[in-house]
């Protein structure tokens, strides 16, 4: 049997591969602590699952759904984007619903690239925006995210040849993995950039809502003219604790919206429909659990940041996402460290360069594991002896 060669060329899915790491140690009776994957340990609003149990009991929701979503789910998001950024979309033709954002993100490819054309893709970055984009048989130009840019992208630095084959330009704010923020005059800076190079702009931004110290991140769209060159990707996974529950959506620019939905309809059948409802009562009802949440993340935050600098590493508090981007020590690589702490205090944190080349040098650690978890998981952090070029 011939697999297609896009198959056999795809690396492991990065988290498939640390999961199986982890797994591996389990077996063998070992207790592992993960920071690995950015997964919210903490449960969906009740009201949320409430009203999930009440549509799950109607025949009505038992059948094939839109699969462009139920108009309540759009106008829920439309209105969801009015409140909270002031930002009006049409629910017709300007909000598209999500089996989970990861899906249209990658899926997005498809749509916008023919082969040959380029993307530009941060790195350190979400590793779907590049997969997609070698899947659609196009390249990513990869734009190094720097602690000296405040892990901002120098759009100046592209080269012209590339600008002439680049389709589009991913960004991600509150940034995974480095939990750096944007202003809105950077996203006014990337506007003018795709209205002057004719590239469509991808804005992520699953952590808008997972933010700290009374910090608002704003939305790309936001930005005067956004609307005209591209979209955002939003997601209720992080916001309402919903990683399971798959749902998602991207907003903004009709075209692109339109491309999306064709290339949908023709492959999948959308979110079932009780979660769709489920989906409309997180974004309309009650907000307030969201700040709970965020006190509980942040109250981590602040242990595991006191933590990682009493070890001696170089940490900058991350004012949203779920993230913890710290340097490793002197003397070792990002696997090197990352794989050093699995072995001597079983800890996983997940090393920077699997989010790209660019993120050599550093590691990611998430926020969402149990209180008790982190507290052990950062005492067995503090106990950790380094074994090369340094000294507690
Ligand atoms: N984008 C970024 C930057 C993420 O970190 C994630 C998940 O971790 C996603 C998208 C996917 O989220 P969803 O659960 O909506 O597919």
């Amino acid at each position: 049997m011939q697999i297609a060669k896009r198959i056999e060329n795809l690396p492991p899915y990065l988290f498939v591969t640390i999961s199986r790491k982890i797994a591996e140690k389990r077996a063998r009776g070992e207790e592992v602590i993960s920071f690995g994957i950015g997964d919210p340990d903490l449960a969906t609003p009740s009201h949320i699952i409430e009203r999930l149990c009440q549509a799950a009991k109607d025949p009505a929701n038992h059948r094939y759904p839109e699969s462009e979503g139920l108009p309540e789910l759009r106008q829920a998001i439309a209105q969801w984007y009015q409140q909270r950024f002031d930002v009006g979309l049409d629910p017709n033709a300007e909000v598209l619903p999500l089996i989970g954002s990861k899906e249209g993100i990658g899926h997005l490819a498809w749509c916008l690239l023919n082969p040959g054309d380029v993307a530009l893709v941060p790195d350190p970055a979400y590793p779907v925006y590049s997969i997609s984009t070698t899947l659609a048989d196009a390249e990513p130009y990869y734009l190094p995210l720097r602690p000296e840019n405040g892990y901002l992208p120098d759009l100046g630095a592209v080269p012209q040849t590339i600008l002439d084959r680049a389709k589009i330009l991913w960004i991600c704010y509150p940034n995974n993995p480095t939990g750096a923020v944007a202003d809105t005059a950077f996203f006014d800076r990337v506007v003018a950039f795709a209205k002057q190079h004719d590239i469509i702009v991808c804005h992520d931004g699953p952590y808008t809502e997972v933010a700290y110290d009374g910090y608002r991140p704003p939305s790309f769209l936001q930005a005067v003219g956004a609307k005209e060159v591209g979209v955002e990707f939003h997601s209720l996974s992080k916001s309402y604790n919903m990683t399971g529950w798959r749902v998602g959506m991207v907003v903004g620019n009709s075209q692109v919206i339109d491309a999306l939905k064709r290339f949908k309809s023709n492959l999948d059948s959308g979110i079932p429909q009780a979660i769709q409802l489920a989906a409309v009562e997180a974004l309309t009802g009650p907000q307030d659990e969201l700040t709970l949440h965020n006190n509980i993340y942040q109250r981590r935050r602040d242990l595991m940041v006191e933590t990682l600098r009493d070890m001696g590493l170089e940490v900058l508090l991350p004012k949203a996402s779920l993230y913890v981007w710290a340097k490793v020590p002197p003397g070792y690589d990002s696997a090197g460290f990352a794989s050093e702490l699995l072995e001597q205090v079983g800890v996983v944190v997940t090393p920077g360069t699997g989010y790209g080349k660019a993120g050599e040098g550093y590691v990611r650690l998430s926020l969402t594991i149990p209180d008790a978890s982190l507290v052990k998981g950062l005492s067995r952090l503090s106990a950790w002896k380094g074994t090369l070029g340094r000294s507690k």
